[in-house]
């Protein structure tokens, strides 16, 4: 069948599509007329898998049923139910097992790594982020500078983009590492930007970052279970993220880290200690003296969020079946056709903020409406109510994300449909 704008086409697609049956393993919300909504908010929250209420409920009964008993000697014991997470995690991060953990949240893994990773000394001292950085990023950081008795103003250097655009020039980014080098302890950026859904180059800036002497953290909350990574191989120092978004482990969510093999046995490195970092043989002696445990497991500082980590275990579960290059492969050719479609009815009433290039972005595209930011708003408004949920940023960035483990390419026809009809009245 040849390419057409159609939606007869997108049926074709959809046909077509080996991973299409996905979409049944998830509930979707009420849309307008009391149907499924288009749900392109997956950068936001995940869909929750079908699995997760089954598997939830199974450790309400050992909790019901077994009360303490459950943390050694239920289906999944829950002293060790975190690693349970942890070969699907690494497989994602495209890292050793020992190299990733289940714990906490996102900002709460960031600040645990700056304590241990940013290590100003002498004229080192300062951090390179990205402007209009996620505001948690941006407060997390500034308060680590602060508590080392240093002042954001000179030490925080917030990388501009290109003139006029959201979008980050890889080479612009290794210049400014290179400039800055002597004065450089950290470099933080993210794998994929929020706002803007570019993905960066991690291999490249984590290249130029170390040749530099710079440690190098990436904030992974828009990219893991979005873009292929190779954290081990990339030789990234240590990488954080969320669990609510790509990965659909439902709101609050335990997150996860990423600390490279290379730190796994650096004892000397500051850390900000509990009892689940400390060896398992003597956790529960209780010893004085904390003997943190190798790898990243030894950040870990409390025993982990049972009821929080469960429905994670059934979305890893998904990605597991459809594996990660089918996954990747459709997710280009879905938002490549969300964007042709996109381009085609609306031209130049739409500047698609993301870049062009795949390589260089995930699924979501990032649009801006050319006219008043208050007839955006509106339209954005109004497709909410005809069921589409995408999500708005101040000032007037909408942004969409057809996920390939529960988007359909009808989906995407029908949200550009929309818009387009929303645009020309
Ligand atoms: C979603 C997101 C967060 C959220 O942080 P939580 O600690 O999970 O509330 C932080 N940073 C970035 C870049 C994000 O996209």
């Amino acid at each position: 069948m040849t390419p057409s704008l159609d939606r007869s086409y997108a049926e074709q697609l959809d046909r077509e599509d080996s991973l299409a049956a996905f979409r049944e393993a998830f509930h979707f919300p009420r849309g307008a007329h009391g149907g499924r909504s288009v749900y392109l908010c997956g950068h936001s929250l995940g869909l929750q898998p079908k699995d997760v209420a089954h598997i939830v409920g199974e450790e309400l009964d050992a909790w019901a049923t077994l009360a303490v008993d459950a943390h050694f000697s239920s289906k999944r014991p829950w002293v060790a139910y975190h690693e349970q997470l942890t070969p699907g995690l690494a497989r994602l991060a495209g890292a050793l097992p020992s190299e990733v953990v289940a714990m906490n949240s996102l900002s709460v893994n960031l600040h645990l790594m700056l304590a241990s990773f940013y290590r100003p000394q002498g004229r080192r001292r300062k951090v390179l982020i990205e402007h209009r950085a996620f505001s948690s990023d941006r407060y997390a950081v500034r308060s680590h500078i602060q508590h080392r008795g240093l002042d954001p103003a000179d030490t925080l250097i917030e990388l501009a983009p290109r003139a006029g655009s959201y979008v980050f020039d890889c080479e612009e980014i290794c210049e400014a590492i290179a400039r800055e080098a002597e004065e450089l302890a950290l470099v933080l950026l993210p794998g994929v930007q929020y706002l803007s859904g570019q993905s960066f180059d991690m291999a490249a800036i984590t290249t130029c970052a170390r040749r530099h002497g710079c440690t190098i953290g990436f904030d992974l909350a828009h990219a893991i279970g979005n873009v292929p990574l190779h954290l081990h191989d990339w030789d990234v120092d240590f990488a954080v993220w969320c669990s609510y978004k790509y990965l659909n482990g439902g709101p609050g969510a335990i997150g996860g880290c990423f600390v490279h093999e290379r730190h796994g046995r650096a004892f000397e490195l500051p850390r900000l200690a509990g009892w689940w970092g400390h060896d398992k043989r003597s956790r529960f002696a209780m010893p004085d003296n904390f003997v943190p445990l190798t790898g990243a497991e030894g950040w870990q500082i409390s025993n982990p969020p049972i009821l929080a980590a469960a429905p994670l275990l059934a979305s890893l579960a998904l990605f597991e079946r459809a594996g990660l290059e089918p996954l990747r492969a459709k997710s280009i050719r879905l938002t490549g056709y969300l964007e042709s479609l996109l381009r085609a009815w609306l031209g130049d009433t739409l500047e698609i903020l993301t870049p062009r290039n795949a390589e260089a972005r995930g699924c979501q595209l990032s649009l801006r409406l050319n006219m008043p930011s208050e007839r955006a708003r509106r339209i954005h408004e109004q497709l909410h109510r005809e069921g589409f949920v995408c999500d708005w940023r101040e000032p007037d960035v909408i942004r969409v994300a057809p996920v390939p483990l529960y988007n359909s390419f009808v989906d995407v026809w029908q949200f550009a449909n929309a818009l387009r009809s929303l645009c020309s009245t």
